[in-house]
């Protein structure tokens, strides 16, 4: 039996990280394209092109879908820039739409996620929308991003319930794991985990568990603390890791599910993920000690634990 496990090339992570992103991105190449979410586009990009003097990057403003179109036109842009490689700067369709481009104009690619709202970000996974935003295909990269970079000032300035939604998102990745390592099923690469993958998805859980609320009163406070890093780690590289490589279960397919009813659409990805967490618990048969240690985090944080929670 095969295992596989797979990984970003580099992880940064850190207060303030945003100043090391032009010497990270020369170890690509000199010429890029950094695709910017239109918010950060709007408000703060001329504080991000301080830190960008070592490269010659051509910033464009994300048109807000992580459609065919939208990558068509960028992978244009790329090319007509000669870019060596891909910066995507904002949050889930941004980061996708980056990879996607990354991935069709066969150059790097690096992730700045400006939140820490779920583990998109180390992912080798793109999902693409048709232009009015419905699903149209999940995109499997031949590989991870070249370079993952977290500034945890940036997340501690964005509102408290990306982050928490980010723990629901973490919150499922040791239980699909365990799921997975128990039933012998395989994981996104369609091969068994790892030894390595089930440890990370375990160190996620107890991250969750120690840190949970101090870094939820930190993020509302607007302070990076130990406990606030301790967390973004776990919402982006140790769930990342963990889905990807051990596996996924109940907890999403309890997720994709609830997609389906409109009144969920107002919820995050991570709120119904937490909620779809606290179903697996009793199809699973969890210890009620464990069940009462996942329903007192939840409440902590503030996670749905009630259908009414999510719509
Ligand atoms: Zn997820």
């Amino acid at each position: 039996m095969l295992t596989t496990t797979i990984f970003p090339s580099r992880y940064v992570q850190g207060k303030d990280a945003r100043k090391q992103l032009g010497a990270e991105l020369s170890r690509f190449g000199h010429r890029g394209l950094m695709i910017c979410d239109p918010f950060i586009y709007d408000n703060t990009i001329e504080d991000y092109k301080t830190y960008l003097e070592q490269v010659d990057v051509d910033i464009v403003r994300f048109a807000g879908e992580c459609c065919d179109t939208e990558i068509t036109r960028l992978v244009d842009r790329l090319q007509s820039h000669n870019g060596e490689f891909v910066v995507g700067l904002g949050g889930g369709k941004t980061i996708d739409t980056a990879k996607a481009v990354a991935h069709y104009g066969n150059v790097s690619v690096a992730i700045v996620p400006t939140l820490a709202a779920s583990d998109a970000p180390c992912s080798a996974l793109s999902v693409i929308y048709t232009e009015d935003g419905e699903f149209n295909r999940y995109l499997v990269l031949p590989q991870n991003p070249n370079l993952v970079l977290v500034d945890t000032q940036t997340v501690a300035d964005a509102p408290t319930r990306l982050l928490v939604a980010g723990m629901g998102d973490a919150l499922a990745t040791w239980f699909e794991a365990q799921s997975c390592q128990q039933s012998f099923s395989t994981n996104m690469t369609g091969r068994l985990g790892s030894m390595s993958a089930y440890a990370l998805a375990n160190l996620c859980y107890d991250t969750l568990i120690e840190y949970g609320a101090l870094a939820k009163t930190a993020n509302f406070q607007n302070v990076v603390t130990p406990a606030l890093e301790r967390v973004v780690e776990a919402n982006t590289l140790l769930s990342g890791l963990g889905f990807e490589s051990g596996g996924l279960a109940a907890s999403h397919a309890i997720h994709n599910g609830l997609t389906v009813l409109e009144p969920t659409h107002a919820y995050l990805h991570g709120e119904k993920v937490a909620f779809g967490v606290l179903a697996s618990l009793f199809l699973t048969d969890k210890p009620a000690e464990t069940i009462r240690e996942v329903y007192r985090f939840c409440e902590q944080v503030g996670l749905p634990t009630t259908l009414s929670a999510i719509g």
